[in-house]
């Protein structure tokens, strides 16, 4: 076999009921392109029947395929980390396991990279998903564009191209929570965007709940900006001098003009508890803030392994052996 040029790391959690569909679509896209090619595939842990899934396709193209088997969920980031730990390639291509990301589009983005980007981006035409996450996204791809100094117009596009390059200085970063295509971006020299297409999820169900999202959206920010921190510091030396000045205000008033009438609207405008309410909401937010980042810094200092991996399959003998010992685990169970 012809060492690959082209690595493509594809994230698999419980996605049993797409898989058979994505390998009908994937291999053929890929074979098309006549480049020596590899494909990873990362189970994070599935508890459906995904890594048998996995383990057969291995069987059948164990010429162009590696499976990666976690012992447990930690995430679609660190899953395509560990396909860039292990990968051979040039060039490495991720996407989605639930054919969101049209394999047929993999062409274009090394096309984009021919041309000498090191980075391609894909941007969705249009977004199959339900209406709110569509909605959120927008709203967090514009704070951040504001808050950070990643420039991309769609960050929850999975499928991109990076060069080897790129993904090797993402896989030496020893970042625990991160968001891979904000952390790559910022080791790019080049980067570039296109429009690449993006259908419904084939089967099964999206494995992000609003709470997965917020807290994703949490690593991103607090991975790639502090202004969230300052932004607070801020905001808390505006209410101190307003504070400040409405209190000299008030004394004066006492003291001097207590006829004048103009001053009573300020008594309607001002509610303490209201005001006490909203001060102490945003001192709970603030706090929450400071302990999302404290909490990463944590679990950061531990310096435990990122993931732990039960087995590789890269060779017919791995992938009897793993079959073996996951059918005990089974029958012990
Ligand atoms: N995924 C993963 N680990 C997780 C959640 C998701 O590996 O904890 C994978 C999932 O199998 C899929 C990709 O990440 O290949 C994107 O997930 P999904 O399609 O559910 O996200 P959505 O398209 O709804 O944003
Ligand atoms: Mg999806």
């Amino acid at each position: 076999m012809a060492a690959p040029q082209l690595s493509v790391v594809i994230p698999v959690y419980n996605e049993e009921a797409g898989l058979p569909a994505l390998f009908a679509r994937l291999y053929p896209a890929l074979d098309a392109l006549q480049v020596p090619y590899e494909v990873i595939f990362v189970n994070d842990g599935s508890r459906d029947h995904s890594a048998a899934l996995l383990r057969e396709q291995f069987l059948a193209r164990p010429d162009v395929t590696r499976v990666v088997l976690f012992n447990a969920n930690y995430g679609q980031h660190l899953a395509i980390i560990a396909g860039f730990e292990r990968m051979r390639g040039a060039r490495v291509v991720t996407l989605d396991a639930d054919l969101q990301n049209p394999p047929e589009e993999i062409g274009r983005l090394l096309t984009a990279m021919d041309a000498g980007y090191d980075y391609v981006g894909g941007v969705r035409r249009t977004r199959e998903d339900v209406w709110w996450r569509r909605a959120a996204s927008r709203a967090m791809n514009g704070v951040r564009e504001r808050i950070t100094r990643i420039r991309m117009t769609d960050q929850g596009c999975m499928l991109r191209a990076y060069s080897r390059d790129i993904a090797d200085a993402v896989a030496a970063s020893r970042e625990v929570s991160t968001y891979i295509p904000a952390l790559a971006y910022t080791f790019a020299n080049n980067p570039t965007e296109i429009d690449v297409g993006h259908e419904e999820r084939a089967a099964g169900e999206s494995k992000y709940s609003l709470y997965k999202l917020i807290r994703l959206n949490f690593d991103l920010v607090t991975g790639f900006s502090l202004l969230p921190l300052q932004l607070f510091s801020m905001f808390g030396m505006l209410v101190s001098a307003l504070s400040l000045a409405a209190y000299i205000v008030v004394i004066a008033y006492r003291l001097i003009v207590s006829e004048w009438q103009g001053f009573a609207t300020l008594q309607v405008l001002w509610d303490r508890d209201i005001l006490a309410f909203f001060l102490i909401g945003m001192l709970l937010f603030g706090l929450g803030l400071i302990g999302e980042y404290v909490g990463r810094i944590y679990q950061q200092v531990r310096e435990r392994p990122r993931y732990t991996v039960r087995a590789m399959l890269e060779t017919p003998e791995a992938a009897t052996r793993d079959d073996a010992a996951h059918d005990r685990a089974v029958i012990t169970r």
